[in-house]
């Protein structure tokens, strides 16, 4: 039997409708950007699997780092304890973060830095003996598929069987030129009643690769600040170069009071999970008074081979070679969105650094479950190019060591596919 057929016998996969699902791709071994299946054939990894992978697969530096992790210390519990890989990669990244971060708290992923984040803002409040219940996100944002994540992202299919188990959130849409001034009357009027504002900076991922001013997201920003409403940037996409800077929320003005990290943290290796805050923060929970302490972990909380990882993974990342493909990707992705302007077949053409966005003319027919997205899937998976559109909307977001000509054949094969789906 092959890998696909045993698959199908014992697992589900996420985000799939195993009913009609296409059999899963058994993939035997990666390497740089690309992924060899076992029936042969080479994909180009142009989404860095779900967006994790910057630097390429089965990086030779990043698996030695690990492994040579692997053989002193794999575990320990992380209560009473702590251990060499988790105190660096904190004092390392603190000061990369833009304005002035001074704790990190570790967890798994993307979802639990996002509840670690609402939990501390909220308790923030609690402990400050001066309650806010309300939270304040982004219409179409994606925070993660937890309880507290899914009930600050947007309301989508994603989050409709479990609605009624939603907490309610103040949801507002993006800042344009023309609704700021409500946007900000609005956040005005709730005033103190908001505890925080959750945010993806200048790009929503899952939302559909929607993007937004730096300028009018600082506007946001001072206005919460006003009501001295806690800000969380959710980096866990656009963080670690994405956006061609370090960290999207470079492009601003103001900083941010909690970062929320993971993703390309560990070069896509590991799980790990990061909420980084300020010392305003963390001194609210400072305190002889147990109820104050702030009662979350996880098992694997700052695992030391994830956080070797992430520190390989740093090494990688400041070397001035990355920040050259970073703006070679950058200027590349330009150069063909300048060429498809003004497509008959595109609806929008939407570019930030390394993310590269498409938005299909659909006619009527938008939705996620449309016809068009798996046509659109299977049609560059043909061509060896591993692409997830959302929706009408397909996206690069390629690993940074993707070749000059891997870039140029996936240009050419989707203007190829612009001129006959
Ligand atoms: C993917 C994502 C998450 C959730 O991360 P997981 O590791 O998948 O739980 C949260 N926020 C943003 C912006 C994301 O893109």
């Amino acid at each position: 039997m092959t890998l696909a057929e045993r698959d199908r016998k014992v697992v589900w996969h996420p985000y799939t409708q195993m009913k009609n699902a296409l059999p899963a791709i058994g993939i035997t071994h990666a390497a740089g950007p690309y992924l060899y299946a076992e029936h042969g054939k080479r994909y180009i990894d142009a989404v860095s699997s779900w967006w994790v992978n910057i630097h390429g697969h089965s990086h030779p530096y990043i698996a030695e780092k690990v492994s040579a992790q692997l053989k002193s210390l794999e575990h320990v519990i992380f209560a009473g304890f702590t251990h060499e890989p988790a105190v660096e990669l904190a004092e390392r990244l603190l000061p990369l973060l833009p304005g002035q971060q001074d704790k990190v708290f570790y967890s798994d992923n993307g979802s639990t830095a996002v509840e670690v984040a609402l939990k501390m803002c909220i308790q923030f409040w609690g402990n400050a003996g001066k309650p806010r219940r309300k939270i304040l996100a982004f219409r179409n944002a994606y925070h993660g598929d937890t309880f507290g994540a899914m009930s600050v992202s947007g309301r989508s299919i994603f989050t409709d069987a479990f609605a009624p188990y939603l907490f309610d959130v103040e949801f507002i849409d993006l800042p344009t030129a023309d609704n700021i001034a409500a946007l900000k009357a609005h956040i005005t009027s709730l005033g103190e009643e908001l505890a925080c504002f959750i945010f993806e900076p200048l790009v929503l991922g899952s939302g559909g690769m929607l993007m937004y001013q730096a300028a009018l997201l600082d506007e946001l920003l001072e206005c919460c600040r006003q009501q001295e409403v806690l800000l969380i940037a959710d980096e866990v996409m656009t963080g670690f170069g994405r956006t061609g800077r370090s960290f999207a929320t470079g492009y601003l003005d103001q900083a941010p009071d909690i970062f929320c990290l993971s993703k390309g943290l560990t070069g896509g290796t590991m799980p790990l999970g990061i909420t980084t805050c300020t010392d305003r923060i963390y001194e609210a929970f400072f305190s002889d008074d147990k109820l104050k302490t702030l009662y979350h972990g996880h098992s694997f909380t700052a695992n030391p081979i994830a956080c070797t990882a992430a520190l390989a993974s740093l090494d990688l990342f400041v070397e001035p070679e990355t920040q050259l493909n970073l703006y070679r990707i950058s200027r590349q992705h330009a150069a063909f969105a300048a060429k498809l302007s003004g497509h008959t077949r595109l609806r929008d053409i939407r570019q930030t650094g390394t993310i590269l966005a498409l938005e299909w003319e659909t006619g009527l027919d938008t939705s996620y479950l449309s016809g068009l997205r798996d046509r659109l899937y299977t049609w560059f998976l043909e061509r060896g190019i591993l692409m997830r559109p959302l929706g009408n909307i397909i996206y690069l977001m390629p690993p940074y060591i993707i070749a000059d000509e891997d870039l140029a054949y996936i240009y050419t094969q989707i203007e190829q596919a612009l001129a006959e789906i």
